[in-house]
């Protein structure tokens, strides 16, 4: 007998459409699964049982319009769910309760899927361990002793491990990608101004996407359909038709040209990860793909380039949580200035006063042709290295991170080896192009490994047809952690 929770979303859409299951059903299974695991995964920080459970009633009674209606989703804790904590993970904004929701919020609960609750995450984002959050660290569902990945790690390590059918997450350098790798889920971030960021709490915002945490490539493409579209809330949003992306959905690479970046295949890879993503590009190739080699020279400023914007956008983000408006203020100020300093000392962790530091240096007078303006150049020329690429492929394949989950507390105190662990994700940031990570193995400890895809901008259906065709030839997404 399958566990209800172990199935994907479009099984469960079958299920539920055919009348064998009722959403009131499926939220209540996965709700004791919450209870059940979440005490040892730390992957919910609310969850809203009350409002998922009428809400699933409701259901059982309406006609199911959408392919989603009825499906229970879980949403990272930077995202505005009217009347809901909605905190970062951060203890500057406890008890912030926003008064609307989000875009992609209003679009999910209008395609009838159950928002069960918000998830774990690093403070902001700002990580790659889901080890900042004000909550405690998320445990992987794969070995509770080592992280998830992150920064949406909670989102990641909830779709793993069943206690939730599938997941939104955000992605600014690689927060979608890299959990998702590290917990053996599927992890899409869009084209910038895919997916509206109306009621995403910014953190870097000429960077950060939301995007789908899913258990196969037939789910991501399913909610991006849901999230995606043109919304005049978020300037920034692409004024354009979404195709509907599970027409990509198709088991056929043959002449699908893939570029290998020489970049990406550097020391410091895993050689576990490296032999898995070598194993995949080899089955691609015999599933007809052309394999190309290619050249992505300017990859190794994308670390640095990214360490001088997204803390410089951070910073000027975050200037907003001074005590006034949101969330927690310092009790007993001597006066104004006080209260700004308590609440801002007290409010945030060690990793956002770093990247506060850092962002307000290289924004400072003085610093700022050197650091920040350089920094725009270099983003030009990452972005002109994958215009070219493009040119001669459909899309580029790479590893999604040189390494499996490493342990909690290995690089906490050592920023710059966290920093590294989005070496292979940020330069889509910097590009603003759409890229997915899909399970494609396991390491000798038995830790999953993620392969990435990635397209041009706005060519999300590149990337569909090629990891979708991938799965169809692989077992890897249908692996679960004993838990
Ligand atoms: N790990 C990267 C950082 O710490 C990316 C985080 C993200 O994508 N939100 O900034």
């Amino acid at each position: 007998m399958e566990n209800l929770y172990d199935l994907p979303a479009n099984r469960l859409a079958e299920k539920l459409k055919s009348k064998t299951l009722k959403p009131s059903h499926v939220v209540e299974k996965i709700i004791q699964r919450i209870k059940e695991l979440n005490g040892r995964i730390n992957s919910f920080v609310f969850i809203d049982e009350p409002q998922a459970l009428k809400a699933a009633k409701a259901a059982d009674g309406s006609d199911l319009k959408g392919d989603l209606s009825g499906i229970p989703i879980a949403v990272k804790d930077n995202i505005c769910v009217k009347g809901q904590d909605t905190t970062c993970s951060s203890r500057i904004l406890k008890g912030f309760r926003p008064p609307y929701d989000a875009t992609v919020i209003k679009k999910i609960r209008e395609n009838g899927l159950i928002l069960v609750g918000k998830t774990n995450m690093d403070e902001f984002a700002f990580g790659s361990s889901c080890e900042t959050s004000c909550y405690g660290p998320t445990k992987n569902p794969w070995d509770p002793d080592r992280i998830p990945g992150g920064s949406s790690g909670g989102s990641a390590a909830a779709v793993a491990s069943g206690q939730i059918v599938m997941a939104i997450g955000s992605d600014t350098g690689g927060s979608i990608r890299q959990p998702a790798a590290m917990c053996g889920v599927v992890g899409m971030k869009p084209t910038y101004g895919l997916v509206s960021r109306y009621g995403l709490i910014a953190f870097a915002s000429s960077l950060d996407q939301i995007g789908p945490i899913t258990k196969d490539v037939t789910d991501a493409a399913a909610l991006l359909g849901v999230i995606a579209g043109h919304d005049e809330m978020d300037s920034t949003s692409a004024d354009i038709e979404t195709p509907d992306y599970r027409k990509s959905l198709v088991n056929d690479v043959k002449g699908l040209k893939i570029g290998i970046p020489k970049e990406y295949f550097i020391e410091g890879i895993e050689p576990d990860v490296l032999k898995a993503v070598k194993e995949a590009i080899e089955l691609l190739k015999k599933m007809g793909a052309q394999i190309k080699e290619i050249s992505l020279p300017h990859t190794e400023y994308a670390v640095s380039t990214y360490y001088i914007i997204a803390p410089a956008e951070a910073s000027s983000n975050l200037a907003r949580f001074d005590g006034v408006q949101y969330g927690f203020r310092a009790p007993h100020p001597k006066d104004i200035i006080d209260m700004y300093t308590k609440t801002r000392s007290q409010g945030f962790g060690e990793e956002a006063k770093r990247r506060i530091l850092l962002g307000t240096y290289v924004l400072s007078s003085g610093y700022y042709e050197a650091y920040y303006l350089k920094a725009l150049k270099v983003r030009t020329k990452i972005r002109v290295d994958f215009t070219r690429a493009f040119k001669e492929v459909d899309c580029i394949v790479t590893p999604t991170s040189p390494t499996t989950a490493f342990k909690i507390g290995e690089r906490i105190d050592d920023p710059l080896s966290m920093y590294l662990s989005d070496i292979f994700t940020i330069p889509a940031n910097l590009a603003g192009i759409p890229a997915i990570s899909i399970p494609c193995g396991f390491d000798g400890k038995g830790l999953p490994i993620g392969l990435q895809i990635i397209a041009d901008a706005f060519k999300e259906e590149n990337i569909f047809t090629a990891a979708y065709a991938y799965e169809q030839n692989t077992d890897w997404h249908s692996k679960r952690p004993g838990i």
